[in-house]
């Protein structure tokens, strides 16, 4: 059995970003030189997600109203965890949307469905932040 392991990094210019890493993935799988296996993508920040959704730009402005009807950023004071931080509301999006995904690999590519797509969320951006790939297989 043959692994690989890959980071990417973001560093987005808004507080709440959503971006499609899916051609990021099948280039890590194309320098993997695995054909059949499993990919697992995860954020490694407890205040971005990676899911699986629709690339439709209708959507993520749903999941952006969605979001903050559930977990609304301001007023920071409703948190108890803000106080040095002002990112509560960053990690119960998180938590909502997901930390990681598994995706089958089958011939050299990710097997997903008609209109899947992955993306990374970030809900506290303008910093440094990364994603873990961790590819195996054969
Ligand atoms: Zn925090």
């Amino acid at each position: 059995m043959k692994s690989y392991r890959k980071e990417l990094y973001f560093n987005t210019n808004s507080r709440r970003a959503f971006i499609n890493i899916t051609p990021e993935l099948n280039e890590a799988i194309q320098a993997s030189g695995i054909r059949e296996g499993l990919l697992l993508c995860n954020a490694m920040h407890i205040t971005a997600s990676v899911f699986i959704n629709d690339d439709e730009s209708g959507l993520h402005h749903d999941f952006e109203v969605w979001l903050e009807k559930l977990a609304p950023e301001k007023p920071y004071s409703q948190y108890n965890h803000n106080g040095y931080e002002d990112n509560a509301d960053a990690h119960l999006k998180r938590q909502i949307m997901g930390r990681e995904v598994t995706v089958a690999i089958t011939n050299g590519r990710l097997d997903l469905g008609p209109w899947e797509q992955v993306f990374y969320g970030e809900f506290d951006g303008k910093r440094n932040k990364r994603v873990l790939i961790k590819i195996i297989g054969e």
